[in-house]
């Protein structure tokens, strides 16, 4: 779970619950229980897990 907090301590993401979605919009933030092909909020293909997102 360290994993979780860090990557929102160093992204300042908002994830509620963050074991059930491990996927985020780096363009706008949403997070999503699966890996979309695109952001459904925004359009952007920049979809990442959110494991990933702090490195
Ligand atoms: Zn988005």
């Amino acid at each position: 779970m360290g994993v979780f907090d860090r990557a929102k301590a160093a992204s300042g993401l908002s994830i509620d619950t963050e074991e059930a979605l491990p996927y985020v919009c780096l363009s706008c933030g949403a997070t999503y229980e699966v890996q979309h092909h695109h952001c459904p909020d925004c359009g952007s293909f920049d979809i990442r897990c959110s494991r990933w997102v702090q490195e």
